[in-house]
């Protein structure tokens, strides 16, 4: 079939894996009938690849290169640093495409809502995962590293990333990708005890069990559970038989609950049955009080009434984290996702709101890992191509000329093999493996627009 004189047109807001893998849904299902741009507020590609996937993890973070071939196609664009909201409305980007697929993500974290969440050295686990992962709104974040006893609340995988990195020794991340900065102040961190809080129990650890394995494999961390907190309720028992992912998880916590051997520098502690009930402190933290916990017939905890208290200096707080909402977009305010059946974005009474879709965590939620955004854009993107009636009114203006118009710089793909090119020239001048990430945003722009 010859190609369509003029291709329908779509517009992607975030290039992280859900929107890549939209780009890339829409480039098999649609042939050469399609026109993707890919937008980002950041000059750089790749989203949660690039700033979430912790920098130890190098083989997820190759997925980058995958992503890449989908940059690359003839039929998508990427255009970074236009920011939806202040760049370029809604209104805009309906003028200028068919369809507009939005997949922005999670980007904030979701609140304790304990006394002293606020108190200086209590972290968003968001904040610490952008900084060290090179983020630039996170660039000159400082942490106190001087304290010695840390809190992470959350059992999740993000947790898991959190704790691993502060348990880390200098030197095995520096083959990472961590900006130099990041490098430094971990290098002087005296960070000596790490606790890990869970507020259900080891039945109900969110974290996958090969990353679980992972931390009890750190060569300068022992990792501990006491005995009196792997206790199972009768449907934890249950689970432990029937559920693979508890099984194995089970297994691997089973095996740390002897103190742990050897002298090393760094401990692990990680506690189940325990609710975080406040964060202690005057003029920043200085302890985390827990309550005991017991689970209740709807799968949920009780306290107990009975305390004790961490004495951390840090607490980092890992609970999940939860999407903004789009200016003019539906969303919904308690599940913190826009509404949606298939990546239909439906408006009020459920009805579907014409030619605008979700992809990746701002549909479902931030849950699964990077792969399981392919099949979620894919599903979105059936549903958007079969939606599309190419007889119906097109886009009346093309995004360039609104650019142009506006006199707004873009950051072009080309631009960012530059910065690309310029951070793997770092990592070769600073003999550190085979990337490392530049994090200020004067640093980042010198590297893309290099004769500017
Ligand atoms: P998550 O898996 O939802 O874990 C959040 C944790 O916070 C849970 O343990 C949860 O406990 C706890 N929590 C929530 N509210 C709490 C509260 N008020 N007090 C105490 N604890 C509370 O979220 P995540 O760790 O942010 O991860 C997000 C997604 O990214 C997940 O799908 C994860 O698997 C994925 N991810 C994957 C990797 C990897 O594959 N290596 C790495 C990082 C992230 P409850 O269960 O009791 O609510």
């Amino acid at each position: 079939m010859a190609p369509m004189a003029d291709p329908v047109r779509v517009a992607i807001i975030g290039s992280g894996p859900a929107g890549l893998y939209a780009a890339e849904a829409l480039v098999k299902q649609a042939g050469d009938e399609v026109q993707v741009d890919v937008f980002d507020r950041l000059p750089t590609p790749y989203g949660l690849v690039r700033y979430g996937v912790a920098p130890d993890h190098t083989s997820i973070k190759s997925i980058a290169r995958y992503l890449q071939r989908v940059l690359e196609h003839p039929a998508v664009r990427f255009f970074g640093g236009v920011e939806l909201g202040r760049d370029l409305t809604r209104a805009d980007l309906l003028s200028c495409y068919d369809a507009v697929i939005y997949s922005t993500g999670a980007m904030v974290d979701r609140r304790l809502g304990v006394p002293g969440e606020d108190l200086p050295g209590s972290i968003a686990a968001t904040d610490f995962v952008n900084w060290y992962c090179g983020h630039p709104d996170a660039a000159d974040h400082r942490f106190d590293l001087t304290t010695e006893e840390i809190a992470v609340i959350g059992v999740g995988n993000v947790a898991v990333d959190v704790v691993r990195i502060l348990a880390k020794t200098v030197d095995e991340l520096r083959e990472t990708d961590v900006p130099e900065q990041v490098l430094e102040a971990l290098s002087h961190s005296r960070v000596r005890r790490v606790h890990m809080i869970g507020r259900r129990g080891p039945a109900q650890a969110k974290f996958t069990t090969k990353e679980a394995r992972e931390l009890g494999e750190l060569p300068a961390a022992g990792i501990h559970v006491r005995p009196e907190h792997m206790d199972l309720d009768p449907a934890s028992a249950e689970l432990a038989e029937t559920d693979r992912h508890v099984r194995g998880n089970i297994k691997v916590l089973n095996g740390w609950t002897g103190e742990p051997a050897g002298d090393r520098p760094r401990r692990i502690d990680v506690h189940f049955w325990r609710a975080p009930v406040e964060i202690l402190g005057t003029d920043r933290v200085e302890g985390l009080r827990l309550e005991r916990t017991r689970p209740d017939e709807t799968g949920r905890v009780t306290g107990t009434g009975e305390y004790e208290t961490l004495p951390v200096g840090l607490v980092l707080r890992s609970v999940g984290y939860k999407s903004v909402p789009l200016d003019g977009v539906p969303f919904d305010e308690r599940t913190h996702v826009v509404p949606n059946e298939g990546g239909r974005i439906s408006g009020p009474g459920g009805v579907p709101v014409p030619r605008e879709y979700v992809a990746g965590w701002i549909k479902r939620g931030p849950t699964g890992v990077v792969g399981t955004n392919k099949s979620d854009a894919a599903e979105t993107v059936r549903n958007l191509l079969e939606d599309f009636d190419p007889g119906g009114p097109r886009p009346e203006r093309t995004v360039e000329e609104l650019l142009k118009a506006r006199g707004l710089p873009v950051v072009t793909y080309a631009d960012w093999l530059n910065l690309d090119a310029a951070e793997i020239a770092l990592a070769r001048a600073l003999d550190r493996g085979e990337r490392v990430k530049l994090a200020r945003w004067d640093a980042m722009r010198s590297a893309y627009h290099p004769f500017h």
